[in-house]
């Protein structure tokens, strides 16, 4: 499933060849994805200008030039291909060839400049909305959805007062999306690895009695910027289902430092402790028991 790197990295490599320009031609290939297609769908977008490409959580907004957004989600394998005239090439890292069988090619947005952009979504989870500008932040999609990772109010003290008389895990708070948006497993293990907090903690405990940020808090806020500006800059982590074929794989696989690594050396300097697996909420958790307090 992507995670938020992943869009983030879509966002950019879509935003050269969609912001300001106009969609000439939208043809869906099929009734619905994970949701039927919006009424009349291609006809209400094609014309229109977007006017700018943006994300929430794990949502890409193009907003349009008639006041409305088209919502964009990638489900769990979803991917976009940009194809430019001139080559019939597809220009970069953006670009998932695990999507080339056209079968599963579901909408194309011709553009004016020129360059076709392919919705592939194999397993159909993945769905795409209509939903006035003005409206979105209260439309029941984006209603509970929590705070921005990489915005700027992330910080120690806003963490703290998220956090502030939970009794759940560190772990299970950090995913929670009605609390921070679009953080996922991966980066939540990579995060508290990175902030030396142990994933079992009580989210509470990093907090101080009144609500105020810790040391610990202002690690962890800035273990989580730091563990996502580096999967964006990495062209997004690309694991399993979201895979490039082109090497970039085990690059960034690299730069994990727990996530999947069970039984291997902690990555801390003089660390002496080894990569635990536990299940948490259902899902794995992988964290240093030495030197995540
Ligand atoms: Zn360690």
């Amino acid at each position: 499933m992507p995670e938020l790197p992943e869009v983030e990295t879509v966002r950019r490599g879509l935003a050269p060849v969609m912001e300001g320009r106009r969609i000439e031609r939208v043809e869906a290939r099929r009734p619905d994805l994970r949701f039927p297609f919006p009424e009349r769908f291609a006809e209400r977008i094609a014309g229109r200008t977007v006017t700018s490409l943006g994300r929430r959580a794990k949502y890409l907004l193009a907003d349009l030039d008639d006041g409305e957004t088209l919502v964009m989600h990638l489900g769990m394998s979803g991917s976009f291909r940009v194809t430019l005239p001139e080559t019939g090439q597809a220009p970069g890292a953006f670009h998932h060839p695990r999507s080339k069988a056209a079968a599963h090619d579901h909408v194309t947005f011709a553009m004016s400049g020129g360059a076709t952009v392919t919705y592939n979504d194999p397993r159909r989870f993945g769905f795409m909305a209509l939903i006035p500008r003005a409206g979105l932040e209260t439309h029941p999609l984006f209603r509970h959805v929590g705070i921005e990772p990489l915005g700027n109010e992330l910080d120690g003290a806003l963490l703290a007062r998220l956090f502030h008389g939970r009794q759940t895990s560190l772990k299970a708070a950090l995913l929670d999306q009605r609390l921070i948006a679009g953080l996922g497993n991966i980066y939540v293990c990579e995060a508290l690895h990175r902030a030396r907090l142990s994933p079992k903690r009580l989210a509470g405990s990093t907090a101080s009695k009144s609500g105020g940020p810790t040391a610990r808090s202002e690690r962890l806020g800035l273990a989580i910027r730091e563990v996502l500006q580096a999967a964006i800059a990495a062209g997004g982590s690309t694991l399993r289902d979201f895979s490039h074929a082109d090497g970039e794989l085990g690059y960034f696989q690299h730069s994990f430092r727990v996530y999947d690594r069970e039984d291997e050396p902690c990555p801390t300097p003089d660390c002496r402790g080894v990569v635990k697996r536990i299940t948490q909420t259902g899902r794995s958790t992988f964290f240093c028991p030495v030197c995540q307090e």
